[in-house]
């Protein structure tokens, strides 16, 4: 078979983005080209979406679904219920007329299998065989289970997915001699399609990326059709499958599954966090409702860039305006036509075990890039493993090679340079910046593991904060006038300063994704500067502009940059106490297409030793209560999200100037 994902060998420039970033472990480095592991892969998608150089590539599904339409069999295509989110500026109706235009003979709705899934999944809450049920619609789940935990495959519902479903009914009885082809926002469906354990239903699966450049082939212009209904049997509630806790709104026509304690859970890090738990038995929830994206609609391969908001608007309009009476009616006799086609499946423990190295294994390997003593392990995270040791392990595995380690290279590279004792300018120069990209490499790391442990503290400290400050407004109010209000209005403060923090640490892990918009920064300057030059601090600070009219506009996620330029204003407005001036600059620079934006003050300015600090989390020069040091490091996090660079020059008693480059 050929692998679901890929690497475009040339394309791979070493950057181990994917194995930072997959979640199965399932990336193995040859030659300095990280390739996927086909047994360890669940096929997410994740390492398509997180490699800069788009070195990753999905298996193909055209080629095989065009020649499956030039054959003899009519072909049935099955549509995602996502669908209305992915075509962004046609009608529903207007996709499925292009999809019969490719050639297909009929389309039909995957929410109706839906619709019969989620019957299945009543019926086993009624039954209650199964004292805990994690669902299974989600094929990277399914594959991340049984590769990983893999004992789970007996909480694991065993019930088919929706395009099983659909494709059942109709190899059972709809239409028995057709070819099916699943069309959806899914790379894991690519895999499913060859899970023995339902193999031989689905015989192609088409991205909406796929099908776009199926259109886009044969010129078909899906704005000039008129709409056209989907054949077959008539979904119901399932069309709200894809949104996020959908498999539970489905079932509202009977609420069994409303009634159980119910967990939803969506997102690579929670579903791993669940599963985990699930696996300790640290779960109250009899119905675990876990999907590997924010909901289908956030699936990795839905073509264009709109917010999960956006789609879910859609898909709701799209609902409502197909959801009546007659409609459910109709719907409910076909769902008894089809109620006697199986929608059980099983699963396949699949055990994948590693060999564990011995500590003295795991030193002789840290030993080869002079790893001698703990301090000489960095844990840069260069390497795409975490911590030195991690990597080392991943050496003995076999999944890493000795030679990713970033310092020892550039340390072979400077002593190489010294022995030949040439003053090759241009190879010190490199190593140079080497060693300057390594350094932010180490920021990165700083930020993303402080990251992590302030999402999960930040959470669960949210909650109970609220309840304080709840019932201290109460209390505040029935003690109004006694002489203990005082006190309460310290805990009040106090708790609302935590509230701040908190959120501070929220906002500093916020992993969302960018919402990148064409803008014109010098609007987001002024906008950001109306914010806040009525505050007192902002008085008499004189704010000059020298702004290049004709600097290039930006892709930006607009809310996250205010919030860069917000930290640097006050920043500096607070640096100098202020009483001052700030400069600012912009323009787009000779070299690299990048447009910047400096910010200059003539405030007191910073040391050597402060500049090295000051994008750590929680470094702060400021008075406890006024800072909290989170506001640079979510400016550096923001800014490397969107491949840009952010740089200080300071001089003390001088002024401080920070630039943020942006890619246009
Ligand atoms: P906070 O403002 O909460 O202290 P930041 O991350 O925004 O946290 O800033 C970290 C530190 O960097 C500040 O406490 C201050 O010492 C220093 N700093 C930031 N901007 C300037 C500036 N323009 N001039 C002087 N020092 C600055
Ligand atoms: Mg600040």
């Amino acid at each position: 078979m050929e692998p679901i994902v890929s690497t475009i060998e040339t394309k791979c420039k070493r950057c181990y983005s994917c194995i930072r970033q997959c979640p199965a472990n399932a990336i193995r480095v040859v030659n300095g080209q990280a390739k996927v592991i086909e047994e360890r892969c669940i096929a997410c998608g994740n390492c398509i979406k997180v490699c800069p150089q788009h070195a990753k590539q999905i298996r193909d599904g055209t080629r095989h679904s065009f020649e499956l339409l030039a054959g003899d069999h009519s072909v049935i295509a099955v549509l995602a219920p996502s669908f209305p989110a992915a075509f962004a500026n046609v009608q529903p109706g207007q996709v499925i007329s292009a999809i019969k235009k490719l050639g297909f003979s009929q389309v039909l709705d995957v929410a109706f299998g839906a619709d019969l899934v989620a019957a299945a999944y009543n019926r086993i809450l009624e039954s209650e065989v199964m004292p805990i049920i994690v669902t299974s619609p989600c094929p990277a789940i399914v594959n991340f289970v049984e590769k990983y935990y893999p004992h789970l495959c007996l909480v694991l519902a065993p019930v088919v997915s929706p395009m099983i479903a659909i494709g059942r009914v109709i190899q059972e009885k709809y239409q028995p001699d057709a070819k099916i082809i699943f069309i959806g926002p899914c790379i894991a469906k690519k895999k499913e399609m060859f899970d023995e354990n339902v193999a031989g239903i689905i015989d192609e699966v088409l991205t909406f990326n796929e099908l776009e450049v199926m259109l886009e082939q044969k010129g078909i212009d899906i704005c000039s059709l008129s709409p056209q209904e989907f054949d077959g049997p008539m979904s119901d509630m399932g069309q709200v499958f894809p949104i996020s806790g959908g498999l539970i709104k489905c079932s509202d026509s009977d609420d069994d599954i409303l009634n159980s304690d119910v967990l939803v859970s969506e997102g690579r890090e929670r579903v791993l966090e669940v599963l985990k738990k699930v696996d300790a038995g640290d779960i109250e929830a009899r119905f675990v409702d876990i999907l590997f994206c924010r909901g289908c609609i956030k699936g990795p391969m839905l073509a264009n860039d709109e917010s999960v908001f956006v789609r879910r608007d859609r898909i709701v309009k799209y609902i409502k305006s197909q959801q009546d009476a007659e409609r459910r009616e109709r719907a409910q006799l076909d769902r008894q036509k089809y109620q006697d086609v199986s929608m059980r499946r099983r699963f396949t423990m699949e055990e994948l075990t590693v060999r564990q190295p011995t500590e003295e294994e795991i030193r002789d390997i840290l030993r080869r890039t002079d790893k001698l003593t703990p301090e000489d392990e960095l844990n840069c995270g260069a390497c795409g493993y975490p911590t030195c040791r991690e990597k080392a392990i991943a050496v003995y595995q076999g999944f890493a090679e000795a030679e990713m380690c970033l310092p020892f290279m550039l340390e072979k590279l400077e002593k190489m340079q010294d022995k030949l004792s040439t003053s090759n300018k241009k190879l010190r120069d490199s190593i140079k910046s080497l060693r300057q990209a390594q350094q932010q490499l180490v920021q990165s790391e700083k930020l993303a593991s402080v990251g992590r442990l302030a999402a999960g503290v930040a959470h669960e400290l949210n909650n109970p904060l609220g309840g304080i400050l709840l019932f201290t407004s109460i209390l505040l109010k029935k003690l109004e006038n006694s002489p203990n209000s005082e006190a309460l209005q310290k805990v009040a403060k106090e708790a609302e300063r935590c509230r701040s923090i908190v959120q501070g640490l929220l906002d500093f892990s916020r992993q969302s994704n960018l919402e990148r918009r064409e803008t014109d920064i010098h609007h987001l300057l002024e906008s950001t500067l109306t914010l806040i030059t009525q505050q007192a601090l902002f008085q008499n600070v004189r704010i000059q502009r020298l702004l290049s009219p004709d600097t290039r506009h930006v892709f930006v996620d607009r809310v996250q940059l205010q919030q860069v330029f917000l930290n640097i204003f006050l920043n500096a407005a607070e640096a100098m106490n202020g009483h001052g001036q700030i400069v600012l600059k912009s323009g787009n620079c000779a070299k690299n297409g990048r447009v910047y934006i400096s910010v200059e003050d003539d405030g007191p300015g910073m040391s050597k030793a402060m500049l090295n600090h000051i994008f750590d989390p929680f470094y702060t020069t400021k008075p406890v209560g006024q800072g909290t040091g989170l506001g640079l490091a979510i400016a550096y996090g923001i800014i490397e999200k969107h491949q840009g660079e952010i740089k200080v020059e300071s001089q003390v008693g001088k002024g401080t100037t920070f630039t943020v480059y942006l890619p246009t």
